[in-house]
């Protein structure tokens, strides 16, 4: 087998800069939550292949399922010769979304595919042009999705013109002194200056920022968004792509808000390692695009349906929202800890929800400056030490832990010691 360095020249030489790696190791085996490279070294996996992998790599349930589907069909395709797995999925899907049902739901690939199909039905249930997003959102890489996003770099420069109608407003960010209060009086603004209310089909929102920096919007903030959306007639769409499927202890991070959102996008932790994503919300917003106007080729593919299945089971099998909770705690308390020492002065907040945790880096605790390139750093000592971590944050000065919900408490102990070292060793150069 080939070395990490031979196969990254043989990248380098077959694949655009424009698809960034984290690491430069390569991925021979992985289980649950380690992974060994191609030279047999070990990792503790806290990347979870982003966010993918809540019940873990190679989870034996998501396993079996998937085998058992691969023996009946791959690809009848739903649009031509429509199956069970898809129908079973989407009927559970609709049970435990926390939107104002009766619920129906359409499967798609990817979770740009998700947002874009969301912002589709949006505007065709409401015959209005218009959506709103927030700084910091991330919400993929295809034209809409980009226009969607608030973070210019790296995502979305020299790749315009945008699809129009997209307007962006502050994101409640007590960290960096943006309050809920901020971001409804620019809502306000735009309404006077840019966009009348009666034009918006929707607003786009995380309720945890995932690759904005692991903000959480205030809970009363997103009621308000509701209460606002249903007074102009504005549909509420929750991207929890990132922050959905357990990771913040509910299956969906807004039911924290006791909010009913209109529509759902989930990918990522959904199909625990297969391509798939969903968009679930109110039957008769779901019902208004006429018959051939959503869909694609791979869209629900049976066998990452199976999968998704299957993982639903090993979420109420192992009481993985519970586990969720826990491993959050634990993960707070010790950052916590460190933080309170005196010689971690960089850890400017600790912050979670549930599983969703992270550290946010500062050069100076009083003035908040990120520290982009200690936190860069400690991502690289991380994996020399053998842990895989993912930095994130508008400012690039945040380290987020997406550890599998099936890792046990051991192997959440080693990361979080391997990090400490790691840190330790960033702080010195
Ligand atoms: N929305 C959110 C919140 C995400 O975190 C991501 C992926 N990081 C996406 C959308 C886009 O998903 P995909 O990369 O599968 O298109």
């Amino acid at each position: 087998m080939s070395t990490n360095s031979e196969l990254l020249e043989r990248r380098n030489n077959a694949v655009p800069r424009g698809v960034a790696s984290a690491t430069a190791v390569f991925a021979a085996r992985a289980e649950n939550a380690e992974l060994w490279d191609v030279e047999g070294k070990r990792y503790i996996d806290f990347a979870g292949g982003i966010a993918v992998l809540n019940t873990g790599h190679r989870h034996p349930r998501v396993m079996k399922a998937i085998e058992a589907q691969l023996e009946r069909f791959t690809h009848p395709c739903f649009q031509v010769t429509p199956y069970e797995p898809y129908i079973a999925l989407a009927e559970k899907l609709n049970r435990l979304a926390p939107s104002k049902g009766p619920n129906k739901t359409i499967f798609l690939t990817t979770g740009a595919e998700a947002i874009e199909n969301a912002v589709k039905i949006a505007r065709n249930a409401t015959k209005r042009p218009a959506v709103i997003s927030f700084v910091g959102g991330f919400h993929g890489r295809t034209l809409m999705t980009m226009a969607l996003t608030g973070k210019v770099d790296p995502y979305k420069r020299g790749f315009g013109p945008f699809p129009g109608e997209v307007y962006h407003v502050p994101y409640p960010n007590k960290f960096h002194d943006v309050s809920a209060e901020d971001s409804l009086r620019a809502l306000e603004f735009l309404f006077k200056a840019d966009v009348e209310p009666g034009r918006v089909a929707a607003m786009v929102i995380e309720p945890v920022q995932g690759e904005g920096g692991f903000y959480i919007a205030p809970f009363d903030f997103l009621r308000e968004l509701r209460k606002l959306c249903d007074q102009h007639g504005i549909l509420l769409i929750v991207d929890e792509i990132q922050c959905g499927f357990g990771r913040t202890g509910k299956m969906f991070a807004i039911e924290h808000a006791g909010v009913a959102p209109d529509l759902i996008t989930m990918a990522k932790s959904l199909a625990g390692g297969m391509p798939l994503s969903a968009v679930t919300g109110r039957a008769a917003v779901m019902d208004a695009v006429d018959p051939g106007g959503l869909g694609g080729t791979y869209a629900g593919n049976p066998v990452a349906c199976a999968g998704a299945l299957a993982v639903l089971e090993v979420f109420e099998e192992e009481n993985l929202l519970e586990r969720s909770t826990k491993i959050g705690e634990r993960i707070m308390r010790r950052m916590n800890e460190l933080a309170a020492t005196n010689r971690f002065p960089c850890i400017g907040e600790v912050r979670g929800l549930g599983g969703m945790v992270a550290i946010e880096l500062v050069e100076d605790r009083t003035t908040k400056k990120p520290a982009a390139a200690l936190t860069k750093r400690l991502a690289e000592k991380s994996l020399k030490n053998g842990l895989i971590l993912l930095t994130c944050g508008v400012y690039g000065n945040v380290a987020r832990f997406l550890v599998p919900l099936t890792a046990s408490d051991k192997i959440v102990e080693e990361g979080l010691t391997l990090l400490e070292r790691s840190l330790e060793e960033a702080m010195a150069g």
